[in-house]
């Protein structure tokens, strides 16, 4: 049951919906990487990730400064290797729940890299990708579950061929180089307050 969802919450998840391929409720920064999904690509894949800048440390800027691409790489030694990285996501969770956009989801942001879901390789072009401010053993907030429980939500309702079953972490498509959303991430759960709240959404 939705034990985890306070009154609170509730009215939340209720008022948020996509609009423009773009979701109410979620500051929108735009990232300069993305690109235009295939003419032939349909949104149909929803993946999970973490991330945390510097590593293990939560709250601050870099993330975005890292979609946007303006990362100091001075602000910290391990910026230096990675603050070329033109990488993006459509959404990111912070530990408090709050939700960044930085790519509509009418166009492919560059989360997944190289990867594949039942063999069908790139799936940057026809997938959503979602960050949770964390690491792969760091577990994550109430917020967090909260937020991206309305999002995926709102998700399926407006791109309907994204099914519970196409619901992935990034270590599912690309398990040789990816662990994230990690053992931290509750997907029972996660994947049960979703059921309900889609079986309500039929009524
Ligand atoms: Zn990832």
């Amino acid at each position: 049951m939705l034990s985890f969802l306070s009154n609170s919450t509730s009215h939340a998840i209720n008022g948020m919906h996509v609009i423009n391929h773009r979701l109410t409720d979620a500051r929108f920064l735009s990232s300069p990487h993305y690109s235009d999904r295939p003419a032939d690509a349909q949104v149909s894949l929803l993946v999970l990730h973490n991330i945390s800048l510097p590593p293990g440390q939560f709250g601050g800027d870099y993330i975005d400064d890292l979609f946007m691409g303006q990362l100091n790489k001075d602000a910290h030694p391990y910026f230096a290797d990675i603050h070329h990285l033109r990488v993006s996501a459509h959404l990111l969770i912070k530990r408090d729940g709050a939700i960044t956009q930085y790519v509509p989801f009418d166009k492919a942001a560059w989360h997944a890299g190289l990867s594949s879901f039942q063999g069908q390789p790139r799936c940057n072009e026809y997938s959503i990708g979602i960050e949770l401010e964390g690491t792969d053993d760091s577990g994550y907030t109430n917020h967090q579950y909260h937020a991206l429980l309305a999002a995926s939500r709102q998700i399926v309702q407006h791109y309907p061929r994204t099914t519970l079953g196409r619901i992935v972490g990034h270590s599912d498509i690309a398990p040789s180089r990816k662990t994230d959303p990690g053992v931290g991430f509750d997907w029972c759960r996660f994947r049960q307050d979703l059921t309900i709240c889609l079986h309500e959404d039929q009524k």
